[in-house]
């Protein structure tokens, strides 16, 4: 078939109408939760081991400027899966800032995910861990399986959002958690199996349903997006790691969490189809440092860290793996969550939906040849209002706010960092480039200029 009747075909029929061929590769997303820029050695944490993490990133591509496009779990995955700002979805709010247990909003059935896009090209799509876009005991249309998923294992949302009764007051920043103080509602598809799963047992559970879905699909060409509970609090590890690390928990958590890369790089060497797959391995936001020395991670030489716009809430660890594809190499390009769909659409032999506004840029041509990238302004939002933006090295600061507790300043004159010269964002320095604040303000106005506003989807309660 040309690839012009096949191109129609599929736009005409995208659910039904299957196109694999043997060319597209596997594309594996393993995402963390709350691990900060600087919680990895291959990004200089001085004592927590992660040696197939470090493996992955001297093998493949090491981003130094990736960035996540929301500052906490529920935007940021939305903008993971859909390409697109959370602001576009209503999956954003400045209050409520992520769903609750208690929401009955979730990811619109009109926004396209990449597991869509891509079983339109024939993949065999599967979702592991958590999900945080919906809770589809409160609405089932909020399910992974109604947005593009054939398979589904996990939790609907963060593990703190479902306390026992008797739980302690701030339990989720303690270090000697009892499973018994938690609820984690743990699905198979529809069905719980297990109302209240030891989180001890969870990164093993999930890790082993990962291998299998991959050992299941390795035939076909295959999708899956494992989005890890940790190092989200409460944290927990399992006998093998817990009290091993020179970090407390949180680095035995962590220590697991790469124990876990290393089992998926594993089985996909042992079902012969390492060769064929790209790996990505980020984290949805910056490291929640509210949680302190003990539970709380490192943005490394970032500043302020989850629920902040400041560096150290956005900017995360970005690893590309594919052997012999992607040469090894630290990659000092901005890059973002949003850039994944429109890559991993091409390399599927897909197109980007041309209906809506898309925020990425396709990176193929940067990770296999070196090519580089024509990227637009990057936008820093907090709930539903843009607080900063980056053009090139310069960064303005519209408002500013530390990740919790303190009240936003909004400056009537920007801020303005450069991130390459002063990455920690110490030195302000709008007065000696006026003319810079005004080209990223520009931009800015451009960006907004695309951005229609839709009702939030983080309001909405069951009733009680
Ligand atoms: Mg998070």
């Amino acid at each position: 078939m040309r690839p012009l009747l096949l191109g129609l075909l599929s736009i005409l029929c995208p659910l039904a109408f299957t196109v694999a061929t043997a060319a597209q590769p596997n594309i594996v997303i393993i995402l963390a939760d709350d691990l900060g820029y600087g919680d990895l050695g291959c990004y200089g944490h001085p004592i927590i081991r992660t040696p197939n993490l470090d493996k992955m990133a001297a093998e493949g591509a090491r981003f130094t400027q990736f960035y996540v496009a929301a500052e906490v779990c529920t935007p940021s995955r939305a903008s993971i899966l859909t390409g697109r700002y959370p602001i576009r979805s209503g999956m954003a709010h400045n209050q409520f800032r992520v769903l609750r247990s208690i929401s009955t909003g979730g990811l619109p059935a009109s926004e396209i995910t990449i597991a869509q896009a891509l079983k339109a090209q024939g993949y065999a799509t599967g979702m592991v861990g958590k999900w945080h876009l919906g809770v589809w005991t409160n609405n089932p249309e909020h399910h992974p399986l109604k947005h593009g998923f054939d398979f589904h294992f996990g939790l609907p949302h963060s593990n703190d959002m479902n306390p026992s009764p008797g739980n302690p007051v701030k339990a989720g920043s303690r270090v000697d958690q009892d499973a018994a103080w938690w609820n984690a509602p743990l699905f198979r598809g529809y069905e719980l199996i297990d109302p209240k799963a030891d989180q001890t047992q969870l990164t093993r559970r999930y890790t082993e349903e990962a291998q299998k879905f991959i050992s299941t699909n390795k035939a076909k060409p295959f999708f899956l997006y494992f989005a890890h509970t940790f190092p989200h609090t409460p944290l927990f590890a399992s006998d093998r790691f817990k009290g091993k690390s020179t970090r407390g928990i949180y680095g035995d958590v962590v220590e697991e969490l790469d124990w876990s890369v290393g089992e998926i790089f594993k089985t996909l060497k042992e079902q012969g189809v390492a060769d064929n797959t790209l790996v990505v391995f980020t984290s949805d936001n910056g490291p929640w440092l509210l949680m302190g020395t003990e539970t709380g991670g490192s943005a490394g030489l970032l500043r302020d860290g989850k629920g902040s716009t400041w560096e150290g809430g956005m900017r995360v660890p970005g690893i590309f793996w594919m052997p012999g594809k992607i040469k090894p190499t630290v990659e000092r390009n901005v890059a973002s969550t949003l850039d994944l769909f429109p890559t991993l659409i091409r390399l599927a032999g897909g197109e980007t939906p041309k209906d809506r506004p898309m925020d990425g840029v396709d990176l193929s041509g940067l990770l296999f040849k070196g090519e580089p990238i024509e990227r637009e302004v990057f936008c820093y939002y907090r709930g539903e209002q843009l607080y900063a933006a980056r053009l090139g090295a310069w960064k303005i600061h519209l408002i500013t706010q530390a990740g919790y507790g303190e009240k936003p300043v909004t400056h009537e004159k920007p801020l303005l960092y450069n991130l390459e010269v002063d990455p920690s964002e110490n030195h302000e320095i709008s007065a000696a480039h006026p003319e810079n604040v005004a080209r990223v303000l520009a931009a800015v106005e451009k960006h907004r200029a695309t951005v229609t506003p839709v009702r939030s989807q983080l309001i909405d309660v069951v009733a009680k």
